[in-house]
């Protein structure tokens, strides 16, 4: 692979808040034609007379290519191209009868003022959208910035919080990237940095975040997932990145490996309590060989093993999909036997459950006690 352009997502931004400036120019640019022609009687340039000058038009062209594909396949921007289009058609028409006639009835000028004033607006409305998405961007990845990571996983908290379906988070670490700094120089450093940014986020899913956290750290969220789920999306990841050969600008082909650190983003704990649990595992990732995705072991216990409505459902779709034990109580008594009492939300739907569970020995072995000493 070919080590994309550094910071391409930043760039793509960039190219569209141009774009739409120039379109504005250029909207401008005819205005003040089309005026000079309707008050001097002199006959306008042929382009403000063509009906199709949208399509001809450097803005038409440009948007008729990239309408299909993200970030531009929204109606903000559907909107924006129609009211391009509609302007120039009428503009078109304006100009053939302004020049020849003594008076263009003011309604219609009026409705062409009024497209006038409706194009600029979406177009600062679009433009401005988009600069406060550069600044979200990093600028030697693409990844979004640290201060983009602490706003989404807040709302990414409530929102697991509200629907109960699990989240993850993921710490991604380069491996040796001190080494290839040293191998390579800086300069190809900072070019591989960038692939693997991009990497990470062509390989995610289009739904799933990717932040650069610090260094050739980076922070990934992965909602609706849980942590078997996250384990495999991360692993065909991994995979693809220790496959692949980047080859920088001077033609140094590098290859390298990432390792992973995975936690559920509980709601009942701090971001840096989490972030702090996906650092862990990060560290036995490390500490196992780098190259290797780990899941927060402590998560991994957390499974539903007792009987719910939700019980086989969360069979099909593995133990901790879903399914999460958030509390313990106890111990009880239940038919003369001490038990734990296991509170789940499977699936978002809470149930409960009496077990004898390992998590819950210590207890289990304090309520025997204190049930023998009764
Ligand atoms: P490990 O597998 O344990 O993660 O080893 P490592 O060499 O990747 O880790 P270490 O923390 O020793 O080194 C990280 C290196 O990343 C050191 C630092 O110079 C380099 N680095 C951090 N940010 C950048 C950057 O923006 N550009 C470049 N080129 N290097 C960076
Ligand atoms: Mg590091
Ligand atoms: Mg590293």
């Amino acid at each position: 692979m070919v080590i994309p352009d550094a910071a391409s997502h930043r760039s793509r931004h960039e190219a569209i808040v141009n774009a739409i400036d120039r379109a504005v120019r250029q909207i401008d640019d005819r205005l003040v034609r089309f005026h000079r022609s309707a008050v001097s009687k002199v006959r306008p340039d042929e382009d403000l007379l063509h009906l199709g000058a949208h399509g001809a038009s450097e803005f038409g062209a440009w948007s008729e290519e990239r309408k299909q594909t993200p970030p531009l396949d929204q109606p903000a921007f559907e909107t924006l191209v129609a009211l391009h289009e509609s302007l120039l058609n009428h503009l078109a028409l304006l100009a053939e009868r302004a020049w020849k006639t003594e008076k263009v009835p003011v309604e219609e000028y009026d409705a062409l003022l009024d497209k006038v004033t409706a194009f600029h607006d979406q177009a600062i409305r679009l433009s401005k959208a988009f600069q406060a998405a550069i600044s979200d961007i990093d600028p030697l990845t693409g990844a979004q910035t640290r201060q983009v990571m602490q706003r989404d996983l807040k709302r990414e908290v409530v929102r697991a919080r509200r629907s109960g379906s699990p989240a993850c988070i993921a710490l991604a670490d380069i491996d040796h990237f001190k080494l290839i700094n040293d191998t390579h120089g800086h300069g190809v450093g900072d070019q591989v940095l960038a692939a693997v940014s991009t990497s990470l986020i062509d390989n995610l899913r289009p739904y799933d975040s990717v932040y650069r956290y610090g260094g050739e750290e980076f922070l990934i969220c992965l909602p609706d997932t849980g942590p078997e789920e996250a384990r495999r999306v991360l692993e065909r990841v991994r995979a693809r990145i220790a496959k692949e050969t980047f080859t920088s600008d001077d033609g140094r082909e590098v290859s390298l490996t990432v390792s992973f650190g995975v936690t559920l983003l509980n709601p009942r704990r701090s971001i840096p309590e989490v972030v702090e649990r996906a650092d862990k595992a990060l560290y036995v990732a490390k500490e196992a060989g780098r190259n290797r995705v780990e899941v927060c072991a402590s998560v991994l216990e957390l499974r539903c093993d007792h009987r719910c409505g939700a019980h086989e459902r969360t069979r099909r779709h593995g133990p901790t999909d879903g399914c999460h034990r958030f509390g313990l109580r106890g111990p009880v008594r239940h038919r003369g036997q001490p038990r734990v009492l296991v509170l789940s939300r499977c699936h978002g739907r809470l149930c409960r459950g009496l077990r004898a569970q390992p998590a819950g020995r210590q207890r289990l072995r304090r309520g025997r006690r204190e049930a023998e000493q009764r």
